[in-house]
């Protein structure tokens, strides 16, 4: 990075520091050490068994799928994956933890290293992950509907959680978000975790700490459950502005941990922050070691898909798009997929490109609604692109078509192109008819044209496309008009 912009990331004159801690529930079917379902939604209390609840004479079992899923993370990432890592206890009091205990990993989790690279405009940045492990989410505390009083829901507790750390390495809000979202994408790109963030399902907690450039880490103050990218980024900005506040009023910031407070835009002390030696880590005697075989790791590498970074780079050096487009069209495996079939069966790869980013995702989110649920078929708009490039309909009758096939008016495109009568006007003859016959009508535009004013031109080509009902072709009316006016 130069050193210009390297000072346009300081915040009066300080650096911001940003490590990431995200828990990403992972889409098995039951929970972590038990065979008790993991659908969200559920009356409170009626998915938590006997072993969720570590009650005595019960016995944790690790769920194979949930390793899976950390195996296809590891991969993903190019992390190490632990041939043999270790669950621990972490030891701590919450109503909404009656067992007394999280079962996480702690000195040795199952995914070490890796990064995560995506860009921020047109720059490409890397974050570096430390690590990533396996544990158990908890239960929720229910504030809501109860006379003053609060409720415990069990449901969630034992519901597999892959907890994915990053190096201090983000330097303001804007690279979290974008940190952020390409993690979302990845995990729910891989099938490891739905990534519903109101559902609680993709959790991120943020590590802030400012600094003068050249100076050691600041103390950091952890906000906890951003479950919005809007949040993540307001909260960010606030922090920073009163860290930066704290210390220039000769305050020391205090490590803590702070909430988010989206009514107020602040952020708030819950909790001064505890230590790792607070929790009284120790292997859990319950679990033996997770040992996990060069074999599964293979037969796991075999089944993984494509990835979107890999996909984006492909999409630029196989059909010649911009970064912008080939990163857009890489938000999912079905917006992608949907952008080959449509490039590959048109030929026309940019303007499919502009269309699925236009026309159909403006009218997927006017009414939101998913790629998954487009009412037009990537071949459909193929055949509606062929029409445009071949001259038969103009890009704006071709919306029309659009909006004819969007509302299920019909899918075949030419059969709609001639019910609305949107042919493009390619026949010379007719087309000189109609320049003559407006030429005729407007004998003094003609003059004021001829006398050097340039402006009739357009206006005449204003009234021949009016003439022509929008059906002739720009380029062509352009062409012939010219010639006749002997310009
Ligand atoms: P803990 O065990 O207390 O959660 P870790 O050392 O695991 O602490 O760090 C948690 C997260 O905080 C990591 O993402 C790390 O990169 C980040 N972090 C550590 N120190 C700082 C700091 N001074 N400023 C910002 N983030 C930090
Ligand atoms: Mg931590």
């Amino acid at each position: 990075m130069s050193d210009k912009k390297k000072a346009s990331l300081l915040v009066q004159g300080y650096e911001v520091v940003i490590g990431f801690e995200t828990h990403a529930q992972l889409a098995t079917q039951s929970k972590i050490f038990s065979r008790a379902p993991t659908a969200f939604g559920a009356e409170p209390n009626t998915q938590a068994c006997a072993v969720d609840l570590a009650l005595p004479g019960t016995l944790p079992v690790m769920n194979r799928e949930a390793v899976a899923c950390a195996i296809r993370l590891g991969l993903a990432l190019g992390s190490h994956i632990a041939e043999q890592s270790v669950f621990a206890r972490k030891n701590y009091f919450y109503p909404d933890l009656p067992k007394g205990y999280q079962i996480s990993q702690f000195e040795i989790p199952v995914v070490q290293g890796g990064e995560v690279s995506f860009y921020l405009g047109d720059e490409r940045k890397t974050v570096r992950l430390v690590r990533a492990h396996l544990e158990e989410d908890a239960g929720k505390s229910l504030h809501e509907d109860f006379h003053g009083l609060s409720g415990i829901d069990l449901n969630r507790a034992g519901t597999p959680l892959l907890e994915i750390v990053t190096e201090p390495d983000i330097r303001s809000s804007a690279e979290a978000v974008a940190y952020a979202k390409e993690l979302h994408k990845i995990v729910t790109w891989i099938g490891i975790c739905d990534g519903n963030m109101q559902e609680g399902s993709f959790r991120c907690d943020a590590n802030v700490s400012v600094r003068k450039p050249g100076q050691p880490l600041g103390t950091r103050r952890e906000i906890k459950n951003l479950n919005s990218f809007k949040f993540m980024q307001q909260a960010i900005d606030y922090e920073v502005r009163w860290q930066i506040e704290q210390i220039e009023d000769g305050h020391a910031i205090e490590q803590a941990t702070v909430l988010f407070d989206p009514d107020t835009g602040e952020t708030r002390a819950m909790r001064t922050k505890e230590d790792a030696a607070d929790y009284r880590y120790f292997p859990d005697p319950d679990l033996p070691p997770l040992v996990i075989a060069r074999s599964w790791v293979d037969e796991v590498k075999a089944s993984m898909p494509e990835l979107p970074r890999q996909m984006a780079e492909r999409l630029v050096a196989e059909y010649g798009l911009p970064e912008y487009d080939a990163t857009t069209l890489t938000q999912s495996p079905a917006m992608a997929a949907y952008f080959e079939t449509a490039a590959k069966a048109s030929g026309q790869s940019k303007m499919a490109s502009n269309w699925i980013m236009g026309e159909v995702s403006r009218r997927l989110n006017n009414e939101e609604k998913d790629i998954a649920q487009v009412p037009v078929s990537a071949e459909t708009l193929a055949a509606l692109l062929r029409r445009i490039a071949d001259g038969t309909v103009s890009n704006n009758a071709g919306k029309q078509v659009m909006d004819a096939l969007w509302a299920g008016e019909g899918q075949d495109v030419d059969a709609v192109i001639e019910a609305k009568g949107l042919r493009q006007m390619n026949d010379a003859g007719a087309l000189e008819t109609i320049i003559d016959e407006v030429m005729a009508a407007n004998a003094p535009m003609v003059e004021q044209f001829r006398a050097g004013k340039d402006k009739a031109f357009n206006a005449l080509v204003g009234l021949v496309m009016k003439a022509s009902k929008g059906k002739a072709n720009p380029q062509q009316v352009n062409d012939v008009l010219r010639q006749k006016l002997g310009a």
